[in-house]
C-alpha cells in the first residue's frame, strides 16, 4: 500500500477517495495515491482561508520573507528528487523537470525578497494641509486553479505572490498532476506557514474547481488553463463581482525571414514546437517562412526533428517525453488527421510509437504547404505538432502572424535590425522573442498575453502585485 497524499484544510491533512497518479511514460506505474476532495472539502477550505485571513493580513513582512525563503531553499536543495517526480507525473524530460523545479525555487526566493520591498507613496494633496497616502493591501482569499503542463512552476508563480502580499490561498491543481503542488504545500507547512493560510484541495475541476468559482467568499481568482474553462471562470467571477486573472491558450507564430541564420532558425523552432512535447502555452506551432529560405529551412528542420529521441521522460538521452494522457493523445491525433484532410503535407512524423513500457508516445509531426485558414493553424493542438506557412515577404509574414484570436508569445528569426525592431513593435503578442524560442521566459519580469490568451493583470515579477494586492488611497488632515 502506498501512502495516501491528503488534502490540506485549515491546518489539517484530510483524507478522501484515493486516486492513483499514473506515469505517462509507463502506464503500469502508479506514482502515488492522492485524496480526491469533495465539494464540501472545498467549501471548508474557503472558510478556513477566510478565517486565517483575519490575522495573516497583518502578519509581518519578516515572517513572510522567512517562510518563502525557507520554501525556495528547500525546493532548490531537493531539485533532483522533485524534478524526477515532476517528470514521472507529467512526462517532460528529467532535464526539463529539474529545470522547472529550479524555476519554482527561484520564484519563491524572488517573492521572499519582494515581501521586504513592499512600499507605498506619500504625495501632496491638491488641497493645502492634507496628506495623501497610497498603499497596497492584500485582496483576501485567493482561489488558484492551475493546469497540468507546468505542475510546479505555475502553482509556484501563483502561491508565492499570494502569500508574499498577505493573502490566504485555496489551491486546486490539475487532477492529472497533484504531486508537485502537494509537495509545495508540504514544504510551506514545514517552513512555518500558519494554519489556514494555504489550503490544498485536489480533485475534479467540475466539482472542486466549480465550488471555488461559485463561492462569494473567494475575493480573487487566478486561473491558468484552456479558453473554455477560462470563460467559465470569468462568468462566475463577474456574477460575484470578484477580481480575476486568466492565462489561457496560444497559437504562437514564429516568423523566419530570408536573412535568418539557418541554424538559429532550426534550433529555436525545434525547441519552441516540440520540446516539452509541444505542451507549452508558449509553444510555437505556426512557422511562417519567407520564400527565399523556405525549402532550406524545411529540409534542415526535418533533419533536426529526425534526431529527436522520443522515449521515457526520465531515461538518459530522451529529448521528448510522452504526451500527458490518452485524451490529449487523441486530440493530437485528431488534429493530425484534420491537417492531412485539409491538404497539409506531412513532412515528417505523427505516428504512435511503442517503447519498452506502455506510454503515450507520439512522433513529433511537421506539416508543410499549409495555409493560414486551415484548422491546424487556427486552433491550439497542445502537442508536438507544427506547421509551416509560406509568406511572400516580411509584411505578409507579420500579417499572418497577427491573424489569430490568440496573442501570448511571438517570435522572429532574422539578422535584420530593421525587421526585428518593426516586429517587436507591431506583433500583437504579450511576449516577443527575437532569435529565441517563443517558450522560455525569465521569472522576474511580467508574463502574459493579449487578445484571447489572457485577461487581467500580468503574472510574475513585480507586476504580480497588480493582481495580488488592492490599492488604498488615504487622505489625512493632521
Ligand atoms: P483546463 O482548462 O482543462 O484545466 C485547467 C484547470 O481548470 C484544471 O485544474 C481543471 O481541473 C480546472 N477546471 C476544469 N473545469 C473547471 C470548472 N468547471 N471550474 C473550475 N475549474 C475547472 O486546462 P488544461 O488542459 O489543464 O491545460 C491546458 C491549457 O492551459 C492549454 O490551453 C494551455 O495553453 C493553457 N496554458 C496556458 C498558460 C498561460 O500562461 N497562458 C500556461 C499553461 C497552460
Amino acid at each position: 500500500m502506498t501512502e495516501l497524499h491528503k488534502n490540506y484544510i485549515g491546518g489539517e491533512w484530510v483524507g478522501g477517495e484515493a486516486v492513483p497518479n499514473i506515469n505517462p511514460s509507463n502506464t503500469n506505474e502508479v506514482i502515488g495515491e492522492f485524496a480526491r476532495a469533495t465539494r464540501d472539502d472545498a467549501i471548508r477550505a474557503i472558510d478556513a482561508a477566510a478565517e486565517a485571513f483575519k490575522s495573516w493580513q497583518h502578519s509581518g513582512i519578516q515572517q513572510r520573507h522567512d517562510i518563502l525563503k525557507g520554501t525556495g531553499d528547500e525546493i532548490l536543495r531537493r531539485k533532483e528528487e522533485i524534478g524526477r517526480l515532476l517528470s514521472r507525473e507529467e512526462g517532460k524530460t528529467l532535464a526539463e523537470g529539474i529545470g522547472e523545479t529550479v524555476r519554482a525555487a527561484q520564484i519563491f526566493l524572488f517573492f521572499a525578497g519582494e515581501a521586504l520591498r513592499l512600499s507605498g507613496e506619500v504625495v501632496p494633496s491638491v488641497r493645502p494641509g492634507i496628506d495623501v497616502q497610497i498603499t497596497r493591501e492584500p485582496v483576501g482569499v485567493v482561489g488558484l486553479i492551475t493546469p497540468w503542463n507546468f505542475p510546479i512552476a505555475i502553482p509556484a508563480w501563483k502561491i508565492a505572490p499570494a502569500i508574499c502580499y498577505g493573502n490566504t490561498v485555496v489551491i486546486k491543481p490539475a487532477d492529472l498532476v497533484p504531486a508537485c503542488t502537494w509537495t509545495i504545500v508540504d514544504i510551506l507547512v514545514r517552513n512555518g506557514l500558519p494554519a489556514g493560510v494555504i489550503n490544498l484541495v485536489m480533485g475534479k475541476g467540475s466539482v472542486v474547481g466549480q465550488a471555488i468559482l461559485e463561492s462569494p467568499k473567494v475575493n480573487a481568482l487566478s486561473f491558468t488553463g484552456s479558453v473554455g474553462t477560462g470563460k467559465k471562470v470569468a462568468e462566475a467571477s463577474i456574477a460575484v463581482m470578484r477580481k480575476f486573472q486568466l492565462e489561457m491558450g496560444g497559437k504562437n507564430p514564429t516568423v523566419v525571414l530570408d536573412d535568418a541564420d539557418l541554424k538559429v532558425a532550426v534550433e529555436s523552432t525545434a525547441n519552441s514546437a516540440f520540446f516539452s512535447t509541444g505542451q507549452r502555452c508558449t509553444a510555437s506551432s505556426r512557422l511562417i517562412v519567407t520564400e527565399g529560405i523556405h525549402d532550406r529551412f524545411v529540409e534542415a528542420l526535418t533533419a533536426r526533428i529526425k534526431e529527436l529521441v522520443v522515449d521515457d521522460a526520465v531515461k538518459a538521452g530522451t529529448h521528448i517525453g510522452p504526451v500527458v494522457d490518452q485524451s490529449q493523445l487523441d486530440q493530437d491525433e485528431r488534429y493530425i488527421k484534420i491537417a492531412r484532410e485539409e491538404g497539409g503535407k506531412l513532412a515528417f512524423g505523427g505516428e504512435r510509437l511503442n517503447r519498452e513500457n506502455p506510454g503515450f508516445y507520439l512522433q513529433p509531426a511537421l506539416f508543410t504547404e499549409t495555409t493560414r485558414d486551415m484548422t491546424i493553424n487556427k486552433e491550439e493542438v497542445f502537442g508536438p505538432v507544427a506547421s509551416v506557412i509560406r509568406a511572400k515577404n516580411y509584411e505578409e509574414a507579420l500579417e499572418i502572424a497577427n491573424d489569430t484570436p490568440f496573442g501570448l508569445s511571438a517570435g522572429i528569426v532574422t539578422t535584420s535590425l530593421k525587421y526585428a525592431s518593426h516586429f517587436r513593435r507591431n506583433s500583437q503578442a504579450g511576449m516577443v522573442m527575437v532569435n529565441l524560442p517563443t517558450a522560455g521566459v525569465d521569472y522576474h519580469v511580467p508574463f502574459g498575453g493579449r487578445k484571447g490568451s489572457s485577461y487581467g493583470p500580468r503574472e510574475q515579477g513585480r507586476y504580480a502585485a497588480e493582481f495580488f494586492t488592492t490599492v488604498k488611497t488615504a487622505y489625512t488632515q493632521p
